[in-house]
């Protein structure tokens, strides 16, 4: 399973699905991408099973400056369409994209969640729920909702967020799954190996257990759970083809 995530390139698309397919040899069951064109527009395309069958499903006018995209192998939830990432909320305002488990989904869902309608069977869905619930209903900002979120998880998970009504950020979080972000000439990314984006950089920031990041195309900023900024120095790594 795998992730990559860009904000800042023209052909979005076109290095998600190069990423996804060399994120192939991890395995996965289904796949998935969500692009936006920062100026309203915005597509979700989901399959199971190969990244060949997600590239026929892509249309030519799925294009954006901003997208994330995921291998999917299902912990939670049978491999499906439904359950394939990226996950949203039910205002659809919300994508994720998960690497890992969440081991309290239900205590959460209970908690936090109990008159939402869920649409897929993931423990995945109850944290993008979650951080819409914290914006529309108690009104946080998305980046306090995340970080809020983040706190109460208890699991492992590489995760990309993207808010359709502020799409010119990534925001980031890790713990106990791999995850770099990669830097770029008015362009950054985000993937769980830097084989996936070798061909876009080979400068990346490790980030660590515990801590979030906001990507944006010409700034990264990196922060622990309780809001305190971290500095990174950035770390070259060299992919041969
Ligand atoms: N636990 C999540 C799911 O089953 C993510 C699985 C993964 O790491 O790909 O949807």
């Amino acid at each position: 399973c795998g992730i990559v995530g860009i904000v800042g390139q023209k052909n979005t698309t076109e290095i998600l699905l190069k990423g996804l397919e060399r994120l192939e040899y991890r395995g996965y069951d289904s796949a998935g991408i969500y692009v936006n064109n920062q100026s309203g527009k915005d597509y979700l395309v989901k399959t199971v099973g190969k990244i060949a069958a997600l590239e026929a499903e892509v249309a030519p006018e799925v294009q954006g400056t901003i997208g994330i995209a995921h291998t999917r192998w299902a912990t939670h939830g049978q491999p499906s369409v439904a359950n394939a990432h990226p996950q949203f909320s039910t205002s659809k305002r919300f994508y994720v994209v998960h690497n890992g488990v969440i081991n309290n989904y239900r205590a959460l869902q209970d908690q936090y969640l109990p008159e939402t309608t869920f649409v897929s069977q993931t423990d995945t869905e109850v944290i993008v729920q979650m951080i819409a619930n914290f914006v529309e209903e108690e009104q946080l900002d998305t980046a306090a909702a995340f970080q809020k979120t983040l706190k109460l998880l208890d699991g492992s998970y590489a995760l990309l967020l993207i808010d359709t009504q502020q799409p010119d950020t990534i925001f980031v979080g890790k713990n106990k799954s791999p995850l770099l972000i990669g830097c770029g000439a008015g362009f950054n990314l985000v993937t769980s190996d830097a084989l996936a984006t070798f061909d876009q950089t080979d400068q990346y920031l490790e980030l660590r257990d515990q801590e979030m990041a906001q990507v944006q195309a010409t700034s990264v900023v990196i922060k622990n759970l309780n809001g305190e900024i971290q500095s990174r120095a950035r770390t070259t790594i060299k992919v041969d083809d």
